[in-house]
């Protein structure tokens, strides 16, 4: 049978891979061919899980935790993650509104599931992380995307969001700090925004997988302006992944109100039941245990985000805001796009990996061309290599 003939539901025709995948794909492929690939596409830390968490989930198999853990996560894991909010940011959650998910990705999914739906629209931004888009649609509600300015540092600011209410708007779904562009929404406009949402009687979906990474000490305290203001419409999405070097292990959570939790469960008890049952409990040991290995990582992105930043000073058309958060630069690549050249950042990132062998994810990717995500989730020889790499192809388009 032919492809073509193959017809899939409705839904799949609005659904593409993630992009952000598209381009460790292809350095894959290309390293499988012996090519030496820099790879600045990854998304995640490269820094191996700390040695405690490992042994924790050794400890576990060791003791064959290993059958069916309660559909919405082991207790002794929700009631962790509440230890660690009420700690991170003084709120108070009790374990029955807390549910553990297979990553942030799968907490955002559920919480787009069981609060939008068709004719809703729901506010967001961009540069964003595609999969907040996709999962809005997903969940059969339009997405509504609003443009931060780089002048302004890309910054998530109440009124920008705001523009985007119209009488159909269900709620938002905010990244901060934000993948691609490190910038986070500030306590003052967090406190101005809450305000108006409360007001407005919307949903306010955070997501904070990279709540653990921020530099220079910025408050970034969310849950608590956002709790004090409307509690009940505020869903909080987290994750080991970032925070603790754990992509692989798959864990996230949703924090929010009990309706909420519960038919996120709902929908989980018919989904992927629960998460890894060894995963959970190395989890526990990540949230409760020592946090001094999340700020030596945190110390050493700081480094590599500063050092990166003055390598691209080297070529000053690539102009770049200084990330506040995370582990990615977006610099601008327009000076070097041209119609009768490379025509837009989507062809430049093709370029530099076909040419130059360096992986990047075009802006196309965030719905904001122009641009191409750098992720310095890599090694110090590695970047230096990469950025290299990135201007001598850079100057060869103009
Ligand atoms: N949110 C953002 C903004 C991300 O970049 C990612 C991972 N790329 C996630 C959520 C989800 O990560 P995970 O599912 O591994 O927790």
């Amino acid at each position: 049978m032919s492809t073509d003939s193959i017809q899939l539901a409705e839904r799949m025709s609005h659904v593409a891979m993630s992009p952000t995948m598209k381009g460790t794909i292809e350095a894959e492929r290309l390293r499988r061919t012996g090519v030496d690939v820099v790879d600045l596409g990854a998304g995640e830390p490269d820094f191996p899980t700390p040695a405690h968490i490992v042994a924790a989930a050794h400890a576990a198999l060791d003791k064959n935790f290993t059958k069916y853990t309660a559909n919405m996560g082991i207790a002794d894991l929700r009631e962790a993650v509440c230890s660690r909010y009420k700690l991170d940011y003084g709120v108070t959650y009790a374990a029955d509104e807390v549910i553990i998910t297979a990553g942030g990705k799968q907490a955002l999914y559920h919480a787009a599931l069981v609060l939008f739906g068709p004719g809703d629209e729901v506010v967001t931004h961009a540069p964003g992380w595609p999969t907040i888009m996709e999962q809005i649609k997903l969940a059969g509600a339009t997405p509504v995307v609003m443009r931060t300015d780089p002048a302004k540092g890309f910054a998530l600011t109440a009124d920008v969001l705001l523009a985007g209410v119209t009488p159909r708007t269900r709620g938002f779904v905010l990244n901060s700090p934000a993948n691609p562009s490190g910038a986070m929404m500030s306590e003052a406009e967090a406190q101005k925004f809450a305000a108006a949402c409360a007001k407005l009687g919307l949903w306010v979906v955070i997501d904070l997988c990279y709540e653990q990474l921020i530099y220079d000490n910025v408050p970034h305290n969310l849950p608590k302006i956002f709790g004090d203001a409307l509690r009940d419409r505020l869903v909080l999405c987290g994750s080991a992944s970032k925070s603790y070097a754990m992509t692989g292990w798959r864990c996230g959570w949703t924090v929010g109100p009990k309706a909420v939790v519960s038919a996120a469960n709902a929908l989980q008890s018919h989904e992927t039941s629960n998460v890894n049952s060894i995963t959970q409990k190395a989890v526990i040991t990540a949230l409760t245990g020592p946090q001094d290995c999340v700020h030596e990582m945190l110390k050493e992105y700081q480094v590599r985000r500063d050092q990166v930043i003055a390598w691209l000073g080297e070529e000053p058309r690539l102009t770049c805001v200084v990330p506040r958060g995370a582990f990615y630069l977006f610099p601008s690549v327009a000076a070097f796009l041209s119609p009768t050249g490379c025509r837009t950042s989507l062809e430049f990132a093709d370029g530099l990996l076909a040419k130059e062998h360096v992986v990047t994810t075009a802006g196309e990717a965030f719905e904001y061309p122009g641009n191409i995500r750098i992720s310095y989730a890599t090694s110090l020889d590695r970047l230096r290599e990469g950025v290299t790499r990135l201007i001598r192809y850079a100057r060869t388009l103009a």
